[in-house]
């Protein structure tokens, strides 16, 4: 058998067979491309192009195609085949350069937002070279960006890449003020850990609202659930432990580093991480792992649900983007280093952080928002829709003695004098203690852990590096004019920590007194779901620090809104349907039919002996009798309120409506027949309960 480190990223086109594969010219001019961003030329482009194809042949591959990550979320990609007719009647493979490069799907039903008229409704994908192609089944696939005629990105790639453009170009200003000639750019780094639940397909395929919506949509409490804590980290079942190993084949075969895996707090829910590499690479291999997730749980007769909430009353499931910045010479920028010059550097880049996320805590709160995720954040589970950071007692204690010029309290009692003091180690046993925070230092990275388990994590790195790369844009801008370089670091810093400490909160972020504290005392911003946030995207403080970065003109940021709240506004009408539907074709004949039973048999009862009082059964029927009508009333309320949103003016007062009524009319709705289920014979319940889907994977 072939060892793991024989096959891994045998299905990528990386560095290595690049290597192997191009001629030391065109090899070293891809190379500055992906590093340094130059333009390719044709003759270099047809050349990569050829060893490509040829590679790709040599692997099984019949087509490639220009994969890329529209608005939808999901990833698309459409094949083309390599074959091409030649004279004699048969076909040879071909390749260009220029189909490398650009692409030009017929993708017009891809969501725009009106960024493109229909008379040029054609977007066109465009290589990203800085993402390793790589081939699933037979196809060889390109990643691409894919933006309009008229260069509007009308995907996540490539506002994705802008903001890394947009620090790295920060960044540097800063290191150089700092002495640093030699880096050559700095690259913001990744690693997402994703969780997921596993059920049975048998199951699955019994719940039109997890076919439909990918979450339950009803369901009463099990008799058991998560409270024993017993799944957390337990041993892993052997059905599970077969589609974890065929998921990491098929990942190591990617080149994508998964890490590790262990089961989560909720019953049949489970994690992976990977190791961590640029944002645009994780991005990518973020949205391949998710796909290969559900592909590899098919053939194991699962069905991988990457929804934010399938369950009530059980955990979500998230994703915490690890996050930090780093040379290409590999220093981490967020690490405390070995010389006090080195940590002014790391306190400097630290604040520039705490400044982004204070100044930005609505862009990080709308970056995760979707109907899905408004279900987790609040919950007492997930962290706040409060955006707060974690820094732990530690650096919590050097920031203080920083911002009242006080000595520090830490191993030596000294000064914090910034370019004289080293800085304690940090370690981080110690700063990780707090899983809680929104936003939490972990020693030399930040973890967001607002993500939303089926989110690209594209929408969160764009907005983090963005706001981290205005923070360093003003810290630059000052220090370049400084007189004195060391005294005007020193004020900033100060600055810094006494402007924005109102978002260091090193607590409990799942109490309800932090939230008021939050709000009340702080002014920190509360947007609890998608409607209350996603307007403040088109406030003039965030159009104008995106577009002042390049990272989204005008019109994409108002196509982007659209886009998010008509998502949000179709995916709730749909689970509304869908509740609906399940109610009155299933639920309530179900109830009903039970009902009858019970009757029919105090009925037989009584025939046969007049004076048996048949409580037990009249107690049944009349609850029963009374939750059907409940029931059909709530669904009449549901349907109503799906009506009247015909007449929202706009996608803002829609997605409105849908927050204040359909979304309340579901949960009555929900409520009255989660208490039918709990009454009503299994043998009559229509779907598998929560007890057989949470408990069911062997
Ligand atoms: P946890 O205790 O949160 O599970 P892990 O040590 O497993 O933490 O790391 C979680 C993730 O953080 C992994 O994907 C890992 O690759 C990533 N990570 C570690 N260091 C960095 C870093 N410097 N930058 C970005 N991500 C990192
Ligand atoms: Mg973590």
């Amino acid at each position: 058998m072939e060892t793991v480190s024989e096959y891994f990223g045998s299905l990528v086109f990386d560095d290595r067979v690049m290597k192997a594969t191009l001629s030391a010219k065109v090899y070293g001019s891809l190379k500055k491309t992906i590093d340094e961003g130059t333009t390719l030329d044709i003759g270099v482009a047809n050349a990569v192009a050829a060893a490509m194809k040829d590679w790709a042949i040599s692997k099984g591959a019949t087509h490639y195609t220009h994969w890329f990550q529209p608005l939808t979320g999901i990833t698309a990609e459409k094949h083309d085949s390599f074959i091409s007719p030649s004279p004699d009647g048969g076909v040879i493979m071909e390749f260009s350069g220029k189909e490398l490069i650009k692409g030009e799907p017929d993708a017009s039903s891809f969501p725009s937002g009106g960024l493109r008229a229909t008379f040029e409704a054609r977007g066109y994908t465009a290589w990203d070279p800085t993402s390793y192609a790589f081939i699933k089944g037979r196809t060889l696939c390109i990643p691409t960006a894919f933006c309009s005629y008229g260069g509007e990105a009308l995907d996540k790639k490539t506002p994705l890449l802008r903001s890394m453009g947009a620090l790295n170009k920060q960044a540097l200003r800063i290191l150089r003020l700092f002495g640093n000639d030699t880096a050559k750019c700095v690259r913001s780094s990744v690693g997402p850990e994703q969780e997921y639940f596993l059920v049975t397909q048998e199951m699955y395929d019994q719940r039109p609202d997890l076919r439909f919506t990918g979450r339950t949509l009803f369901g009463a409490k099990p008799p058991k659930g998560q409270e024993m804590d017993d799944h957390y980290f337990g041993v892993i079942k052997p059905r599970v432990a077969a589609f974890m190993e065929e998921l990491n084949h098929e990942l190591w075969k990617l080149g994508i580093l998964a890490k590790t895996e262990h089961n989560e707090v909720a019953p049949a829910q489970h994690e992976l991480a990977p190791i961590y590499t640029t944002t645009n690479i994780a991005t990518d291999h973020n949205q391949l792992t998710m796909e290969i997730m559900q592909k590899t749980a098919a053939k194991h007769g699962l069905v991988c649900l990457l929804h934010e909430k399938p369950f009530a009353g059980v955990n979500g499931s998230g994703k915490h983007n690890n996050w930090s910045i780093a040379t290409d010479a590999g220093q981490n920028l967020l690490s405390p280093g070995e010389t006090p010059y080195e940590n002014a550097q790391f306190l400097l880049f630290l604040c520039a952080v705490i400044k982004a996320v204070d100044d930005y805590q609505d862009l990080l709160r709308i970056s995760v928002a979707t109907a899905g995720n408004d279900h987790r954040l609040g919950a007492n589970e997930a962290p706040p829709a409060v955006v707060s950071i974690f820094l732990g007692d530690e650096l919590n204690a050097v920031l203080q003695a920083i911002e009242n010029d006080t000595p520090y309290e830490g191993a030596k009692k000294t000064q914090m004098k910034l370019g004289v003091n080293v800085l304690p180690k940090f370690n981080r046993d110690t700063t990780d203690r707090n899983r809680t925070s929104p936003f939490a230092f972990t020693g030399n990275k930040f973890e967001f852990r607002m993500l939303g388990s089926s989110n690209s994590i594209a929408c969160a790195n764009i907005m983090l590096n963005s706001a981290v790369a205005e923070s360093l844009k003003i810290y630059a801008d000052r220090l370049e004019g400084a007189q004195d370089f060391e005294t005007a670091l020193h004020e900033m810093i100060q600055k810094t920590i006494r402007d924005h400490k109102h978002i260091i909160f090193n607590g409990n972020g799942y109490d309800d007194s932090w939230i008021r504290e939050a709000t009340e005392k702080r002014g920190l911003l509360n947007y609890r779901t998608t409607p209350d946030c996603m307007p403040h995207l088109l406030d003039k403080k965030n159009v104008d620090m995106l577009t002042g970065h390049k990272v989204f003109s005008e019109a994409e940021l108002r196509s982007r809104c659209d886009i998010m709240l008509e998502n949000y506004c179709k995916t709730v009408i749909i689970e509304a349907s869908t509740m609906a539907d399940m109610a009155k074709t299933q639920i309530a004949p179900a109830v009903e039919g039970y009902a009858a039973e019970v009757a029919k048999s105090a009925a037989a009862k009584k025939a046969l002996d007049a004076s048996l009082a048949c409580s037990y059964e009249l107690g049944v029927v009349k609850k029963l009798s009374a939750l059907t009508d409940r029931i059909a009333g709530k669904v009449e309320e549901l349907e109503d309120a799906l009506l009247f949103l015909q007449k929202a003016e706009d996608i803002f007062a829609q997605s409105a409506m849908i927050r204040d009524s359909v979304l309340v009319k579901m949960g009555e709705l929900r409520v009255a027949c989660d208490e039918a289920e709990t009454i009503t014979a299994k043998s009559w319940w229509p779907y598998p309960t929560y007890a057989d889907l949470l408990f069911s994977v062997k």
